[in-house]
């Protein structure tokens, strides 16, 4: 069965700016401090993607744990935590990119617009349609710089015009002025900031609704991480962002909400809180989320 293309209506969340509730840590929820001075001519957020007590194996060994997160709409929600904290688990579990690895489970439920992903019914081809994902290192297809873009929505059978399609792609990934005159050429020939924003193209060239990015900046020079970070937030507009990062600079930079996870001694990653991030880097609520954000952990 195809997912359905037509999105649940806004479901009313509790909340502020990204903010979803306070995590489960050990003791029941608290609310995130902020929710209490929302006025009320602030609009409550509406999550896009929203996990509900996930839990991702790999075998008999559990990566993450019981984690509740949202994303709202339009927003840049960034993963950070110590490496091995499951944190890209996490993030290919939301387009169930993880189940291309035989060993891999997970429990919970993951709702992208209130549909649950996670059903069994659900064709995996058609959420990674819905929610897409640029990597780590750019990784163009050893073809031209236009089929790349073009390259998608060929086997989603578009029928459109395939250049205007291509050039709004590459314009809205900031890449249309440096390519323009090189479509034919291979996209493996740009520089690796360039190569990023055209995977960002051939990403956004399927009218997702989520990008997912699996530290995006970490292979690019620091003028390329700037571009890109630009460039997310002209992206956010249209998208729903989560990324995941080391680097906390970037995520304070860039992000709306910031979740900070850890792992148990069990090596189970967990959420320790989830909030807006200006609070989570200037007013953590937990010690732990403190210690890393100060650099004192991790
Ligand atoms: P992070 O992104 O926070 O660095 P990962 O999600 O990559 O963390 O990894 C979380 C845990 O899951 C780690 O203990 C890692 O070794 C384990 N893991 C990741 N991928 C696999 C896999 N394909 N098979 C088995 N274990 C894995």
């Amino acid at each position: 069965m195809n997912l359905q293309l037509v999105a649940a209506p806004p479901r009313p969340a509790p909340g502020v700016d990204g903010a979803g509730p306070a995590i489960r840590l050990d003791g029941p929820p608290e609310r995130v401090t902020a929710a209490a001075t929302a006025t009320a001519d602030q609009v409550a957020p509406d999550y896009v993607v929203e996990l509900e007590n996930v839990s991702c194996y790999y075998g008999s060994f559990r990566a993450v744990r019981d984690v509740d997160i949202r994303a709202a709409r339009n927003q840049i929600t960034a993963l950070i935590g110590p490496s091995g904290c499951g944190k890209s688990t996490l993030l290919r579990t939301i387009n169930r990119m993880n189940d291309l690895i035989p060993t891999y489970r997970s429990e919970g439920r993951i709702l992208l617009d209130g549909q649950d992903l996670s059903a069994k019914a659900v064709d995996p081809v058609a959420v990674r349609r819905r929610v897409g994902m640029v990597f780590q290192k750019p990784n163009p297809f050893p073809k031209t710089v236009y089929d790349n873009v073009a390259f998608g929505p060929r086997i989603n059978g578009y029928r459109g015009n395939m250049d205007e399609l291509v050039e709004r792609s590459l314009r809205r990934a900031a890449l249309w002025d440096d390519v323009k005159d090189k479509l034919k050429q291979s996209g493996m020939a740009l520089s690796g900031g360039q190569q990023q924003r055209l995977c960002i193209a051939r990403t956004i060239a399927v009218e997702p609704d989520v990008i997912l990015m699996d530290e995006p900046c970490s292979a690019l020079d620091p003028r390329s991480t700037l571009q890109i970070e630009e460039l997310m937030a002209e992206l956010k507009k249209d998208y729903t962002i989560v990324i995941v990062t080391h680097n906390m600079q970037q995520a304070a930079r860039a992000s709306d909400a910031t979740v900070f996870m850890t792992m148990g001694d069990d090596r189970a990653g967990f959420v320790v809180e989830h909030g807006r991030t200006i609070d989570i880097f200037t007013n953590p609520r937990n010690q732990l989320t403190e210690d890393y954000v100060s650099g004192r952990f991790g």
